[in-house]
């Protein structure tokens, strides 16, 4: 759905958000247009505002290109938003879960930057959400593995469009309270809390500034950049506990 424009950085871009119904993708919407963009916010869910479509599926991304083509003749920003997690170990986890998390984690991605290239223009861009867990070991391994390979896929992507003029930039996010968050054990968030400096979890608000931001013109000559926003979390690399057990001023 395509929705109303006010005066803003993104004034008259049109935006497709994967993953747009709720989470961080919902905020990423109603900020994007709050900038005066043209969003096209889409999701797998069947939601009020959100076009169908789930970002494994070719035929998906084809006709939602061709609509766009038919509507607007062009597409300014992609944010591949959408995202699953699966919280089974090493010594559990099925070659199925691998597959199923892969394919929306990364080959959605894929497919939505192979199908909306042709509607881009230089000046375009592209924002991938990848996440903490891409630039640390994390116990869900399919999670992890796929955002790690999304890091990949956006490394190369920022190389080969770099001459046509679009870029591809990708934003890690830390501990942000969304369901997908609420419904992880609550160690994991005790944990997080622990290890991150700036001592709280992270909110949807944390991460829209950015994502506004990276779509803009403001950021027209970064592409292939990698920013957490994760309060410090993977900063350290452990040595938060050293600090914090050796800290003589608490
Ligand atoms: P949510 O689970 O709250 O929202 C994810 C959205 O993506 C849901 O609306 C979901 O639909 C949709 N979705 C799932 N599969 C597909 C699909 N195949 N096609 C289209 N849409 C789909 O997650 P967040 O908002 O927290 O996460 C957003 C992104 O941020 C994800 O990529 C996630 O990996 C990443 N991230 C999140 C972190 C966090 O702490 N929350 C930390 C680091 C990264 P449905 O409701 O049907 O499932």
């Amino acid at each position: 759905m395509t929705r109303d424009i006010h005066p803003g950085r993104l004034l008259g871009k049109v935006v497709v958000v994967t993953g747009g119904a709720r989470g961080q993708g919902a905020a990423e919407v109603e900020a994007l247009t709050r900038e005066g963009a043209r969003v096209i916010a889409t999701d797998v869910a069947r939601a009020p505002g959100c076009r169908r479509l789930d970002v494994t599926s070719e035929s998906d991304w084809a006709e939602l290109a061709a609509e766009i083509r038919e509507a607007h003749g062009q597409v300014h920003g992609l944010v591949n938003n959408a995202g699953v997690t699966w919280r089974a170990r090493v010594d559990d986890v099925r070659p199925e879960d691998m597959a199923r998390v892969h394919a929306v984690n990364v080959t959605g991605p894929l497919l939505g930057i192979q199908h909306l290239l042709p509607l881009m223009r230089p000046g375009a861009s592209i924002v991938n959400i990848g996440s903490s867990a891409a630039l640390t070991a994390h116990y869900p391994v399919a999670y992890t593995a796929s955002k790690w390979a999304l890091r990949g896929l956006t490394k190369t992507a920022a190389m080969e469009l770099g001459h046509r003029g679009i870029r591809v930039n990708t934003v890690h996010p830390g501990f942000i309270e969304t369901d997908m968050t609420a419904s992880a054990a609550p160690a994991f968030r005790e944990v997080n809390l622990r290890e991150t400096p700036l001592g709280r979890t992270g909110t949807v608000d944390d991460i829209t500034p950015l994502v506004v931001f990276l779509l803009s013109d403001d950021a027209s000559f970064i592409t292939g950049a990698e920013i957490p926003v994760d309060g410090g979390f993977t900063a350290h690399g452990g040595a938060k506990a050293i600090s914090d057990a050796l800290r003589t001023d608490a």
